[in-house]
């Protein structure tokens, strides 16, 4: 015969009652929870533990780009936030792209680049 009254466990979050077997107890020792609700808290606190994982600061290095000079295939790092558009150290063209990045910052950072090259171009080569 079972010591316990079956039911006599209630969930701290959904508030059901339920059999020892069907509880499980918190981190605390203390709070228990029925089976589902202990799974959803697991899962909540694998998310939370991912998130404080993630690096919150961009990689310092984020401010240099690699960059390949499409005419002669030279690779090069070029910091961003430079004045000097950037152009091939090897032949001088500046006909560039950008290496090892994502496809979407690859986008955005040639935009970026076009539009410089176009407001140099309107701007000072008259
Ligand atoms: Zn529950
Ligand atoms: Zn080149």
């Amino acid at each position: 015969m079972r010591w316990w009254k079956s039911g006599s466990y209630a969930c701290t979050d959904c508030k059901k009652k339920f059999d020892f077997e069907s509880i499980r107890y918190g981190s605390d020792g203390k709070t228990i929870r029925c089976v589902s609700c202990h799974e959803q808290v697991l899962r909540e606190d694998q998310k939370k533990r991912e998130a404080e994982a993630k690096p919150k600061a961009a990689p310092v290095m984020s401010d240099v780009l690699k960059l390949i000079c499409v005419e002669c295939r030279y690779k090069f790092s070029y910091r961003k936030g430079s004045r000097i558009q950037p152009v091939c150290p090897y032949c001088g063209k500046s006909r560039l792209m950008i290496d090892d990045t994502t496809a979407d910052r690859l986008v955005e950072e040639v935009g970026r680049i076009r539009d410089w090259e176009k407001a140099c171009r309107s701007g000072t080569a008259s």
